[in-house]
């Protein structure tokens, strides 16, 4: 009998909406690991104290959410090369005595692409440029896209999106100003969503996009995960697109956290079902 378990978890404020720990429990019981995940709600000015408080106890890692994305850098002792790129952590890895910043926003969007679409030379239209988009270009750009072609509202994030794809990356990369009824450019193989339009409770808000610009066989991916069927999920599977919600994203970058912390590759299934019963959607 062993009644020492292995400690996961998160730092955050707020932390009670957070329902991360579900979906990762659910996770390590499905494959009959003693590992727990707290879920925590660390202010600011106690973020240093609560890392300290992860190393003394000896935890695998844990995850980061707002606010705490960039200002725990300062308290780790390296970074992946994504993350670096990224500037902003959502996953910490106990490595050799070591705490490893890493971004698995990126990484589980990717996992979920790769199984419907080839990334390598792909062009792809990315409307957002805060966190979400940021990780999510960057990986796909390290991925092997060819082309990432950023809208955003705010001139100033989209460019600066732009400007580090190109700087950071093999892949090309061009910021347009999102004006009313956006074209879809031809030739775009994958068209991401990674603003907050459609998040609950405003799952029918819409992009202000030209639809008729969609083409069929487009993959088209939402980065909201609450409700996965956004109106543009639904106007893309009405078009003939390949779609990818945001739930599936959310899955992936849990399942990438629990790899990088134990080595175990979970059922990404069972995580996606609990998620689906605790938010109310089954
Ligand atoms: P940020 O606040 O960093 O960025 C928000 C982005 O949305 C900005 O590009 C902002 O544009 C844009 N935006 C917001 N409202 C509007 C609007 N009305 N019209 C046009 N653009 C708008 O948030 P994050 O990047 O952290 O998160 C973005 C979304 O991604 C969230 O809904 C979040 O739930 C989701 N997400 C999903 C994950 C998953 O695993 N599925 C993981 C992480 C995030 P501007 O710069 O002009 O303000």
């Amino acid at each position: 009998m062993n009644f020492l378990h292995t400690l996961t978890g998160s730092f955050a404020q707020p932390a009670a909406e957070n329902p991360t720990v579900a979906m990762i429990e659910a996770a390590y019981r499905h494959h009959s690991m003693e590992w727990r995940y707290v879920n925590c709600e660390v202010p600011p000015d106690k973020l240093a104290d609560a890392v300290r408080g992860a190393r003394a106890m000896g935890w695998a890692g844990f995850n980061c959410s707002l606010p705490h994305k960039v200002t725990v850098i300062e308290h780790l002792d390296g970074l992946a090369p994504s993350a670096q790129i990224i500037g902003a952590v959502n996953t910490v890895v106990h490595r050799d005595g070591l705490l490893v910043g890493e971004n698995t926003d990126g990484q589980g969007f990717v996992e979920a692409l790769r199984p419907v679409c080839t990334i390598d030379g792909q062009r792809v239209l990315l409307f957002g440029a805060g966190g979400a988009a940021r990780a999510v270009a960057v990986e796909l750009a390290l991925a092997g896209a060819a082309h990432i072609t950023v809208v955003n509202r705010g001139r100033l994030r989209g460019q600066e999106l732009a400007d580090l794809i190109t700087a950071k990356t093999s892949a090309t990369a061009e910021y347009l100003h999102w004006h009313p009824a956006m074209p879809v450019p031809a030739g775009t193989g994958i068209v991401v969503n990674a603003t907050s339009i459609g998040l609950f409770p405003n799952g029918d808000d819409q992009l202000d996009i030209d639809w008729s610009t969609l083409r069929p066989g487009t993959v088209v991916a939402d980065a909201i995960p609450n409700p996965p069927r956004t109106h543009l999920i639904r106007t893309a599977e009405a078009a003939g697109c390949t779609v990818l919600d945001g739930l599936g994203m959310l899955v992936n970058q849990g399942a990438v956290a629990i790899r990088l912390w134990s080595g175990v590759d979970v059922d990404r299934g069972v995580m996606r079902r609990e998620l689906e019963r605790v938010l109310g959607m089954v």
